[in-house]
């Protein structure tokens, strides 16, 4: 009885997950960006701008080793690049393109990932490619599912501009007030100033550690995602 129930439960876990998988809608079209007054440029297409602002994400902060193809970023094998700069609450916009062809399936298609510290907003190629939807693309990974699927199909490019409030700590390290992630994907709200249980784990209860500024950092998962028109703007 104890395995009848137990399948029972996965049962009615695995039910609910797909019948609250989010909508698929239009996007909206891409619009220029430029960078606002008050905003950092972290990349604009040029060397200048990359080797500025980026260093490889190792414990040495090396050269960033994503290539620069065309005036936009590849990412290569060998890890994550992050900013030099750390921020705490911000506005950032960029624009990230799947690759076309698309290869692989679910979490295995287009993944790469926009971190602030270890808070991610997942990246993926989520046209017409299901996964589990704390999972998809303008998820916050394995927290919240995005309030709507925006992808645009494999070799477009896609908008994201997010919003990133610190987290509060007091004195003993304890979160008081917990970060949050406001998510706009191809013009569409999908993310609305959800609150974070701490950093992202891919298994496991997330809890906070007390931390200053966080790096921007963009994810290695295997997946040519390139990247484009990238600026953050402090709040205050
Ligand atoms: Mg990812």
């Amino acid at each position: 009885s104890d395995l009848k129930t137990s399948v029972e439960n996965f049962r009615k876990i695995c039910e609910e997950e797909y019948a609250s998988v989010p909508k698929v809608v239009t996007p909206g079209p891409l619009k220029d960006a430029p960078a606002p007054e008050g905003a950092t440029v972290l990349f604009d297409g040029t060397e200048k701008t990359y080797h500025a602002n980026w260093v490889k994400a190792d414990r040495k902060n090396s050269k960033a080793h994503w290539k620069l193809v065309d005036g936009v970023l590849v990412m290569q094998r060998g890890g994550y690049i992050q900013t030099k700069q750390t921020f705490e609450s911000c506005q950032l916009h960029l624009e990230f393109c799947t690759p076309k062809p698309a290869k692989g399936d679910g979490q295995h298609r287009g993944n790469s990932g926009v971190f602030f510290g270890n808070y991610e907003t997942q990246v993926l190629d989520n046209y017409k490619n299901y996964t589990y939807p704390q999972g998809q693309c303008a998820s916050i990974y394995k927290q919240s599912r995005p309030l709507a699927n925006a992808c645009r199909p494999p070799g477009e490019w896609q908008s994201y501009d997010i919003t990133y409030t610190a987290p509060v700590f007091d004195e003993d390290g304890k979160c008081t007030t917990p970060a949050t992630l406001t998510v706009i994907h191809n013009g569409i709200l999908v993310q609305d100033k959800t609150e974070l249980k701490g950093p992202t784990e891919f298994r496991g209860i997330p809890s906070y550690k007390a931390h200053g500024p966080l790096p921007l950092r963009l994810q290695d998962h295997g997946n040519p995602v390139r990247y484009r028109n990238i600026w953050i703007k402090p709040i205050k």
